[in-house]
């Protein structure tokens, strides 16, 4: 495939189209079965090429989710010109705060206070660079704060593999994040544990979300519901989906 239109250019479109309609419709009756307003859907296209990222924001798709930032930053710079709002949703390390603030609209695994205040300090360093350089305004980050779901793990003591904050640390997180400058809370984040029920794990997200919205009643985000689980995950509440494969196909084994 070329970025350009090659000669298969078309039937990714086709593809891809079919592929769109198909998982709005499972959003559409999933959301009218449980009487929900139907959630927003961010189009995961990580180890896709950006040419697939063109394809779908030319069939309407306005939010996508990468999960690397070399990848990310990569695409965001070719596709300037659309109007993406871009989402970060991998673990991050503070490292490349600096970096994502440049192209991502919101970050969706914000778990520990050390990436808070790197967030933070990122943004406010990119809103002097793009004053300096006469460049439009940075808006506030929008952070969802991310955490593990895996049942019956002992509540002190840090999860090991995807990522995520420990239930138990939510209100200390929402009010740091709340009271930094540059960042907007927005709400939870979570992947269903697996091997468990998403339904129940979804249960206790929307619970921690209570919590949060304790702290800052306008982070009422819920960012949760992959392929495998939207159904789950919008009868539970929420409000943003991540979709990669069942829109892009099956992710490339080699990266
Ligand atoms: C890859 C990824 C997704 C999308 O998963 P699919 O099963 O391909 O829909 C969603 N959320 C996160 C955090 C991911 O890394």
């Amino acid at each position: 495939m070329s970025d350009d239109g090659g000669p298969d250019h078309g039937d990714r479109t086709r593809e891809l189209g079919e592929r769109l309609r198909a998982v709005r419709a499972r959003i559409s009756s999933a959301a009218a079965a449980a009487g929900r307003t139907e959630p927003g859907l961010i189009v995961v296209t990580k180890y896709f090429p950006a040419s697939d990222v063109r394809i779908l924001a030319g069939l309407g798709v306005t939010d996508v989710g990468e999960n690397r930032d070399q990848e990310a930053a990569a695409k965001a710079a070719e596709l300037e010109d659309l109007d993406l709002a871009w989402h970060f949703i991998g673990q991050l390390q503070t490292n490349k705060a600096r970096s994502v603030v440049r192209y991502a609209h919101s970050v969706h695994s914000v778990d520990r206070l050390p990436l808070i205040t790197a967030l933070g300090k990122a943004v406010r360093g990119e809103r002097e660079r793009r004053d300096a350089a006469g460049l439009g305004a940075r808006e506030d980050l929008h952070c969802f704060l991310q955490f593990t779901l895996d049942a019956g793990a002992d509540p002190t003591e840090a999860p090991a593999g995807r990522g995520g904050a420990l239930p138990i640390d939510a209100t200390a997180l929402a009010e740091a994040c709340a009271a930094t400058e540059g960042l907007r809370l927005a709400g939870v984040m979570a992947v269903a544990p697996l091997g468990a029920d998403p339904a129940e794990a979804f249960e206790r997200l929307l619970r921690i979300s209570a919590e949060i919205r304790a702290v800052a009643p306008a982070a009422s985000a819920v960012s949760a519901g992959m392929s495998g689980d939207l159904e789950e995950a919008i009868a539970a509440g929420a409000t943003h989906l991540r979709i990669g494969s069942d829109v892009l196909g099956p992710r490339p084994a080699v990266r």
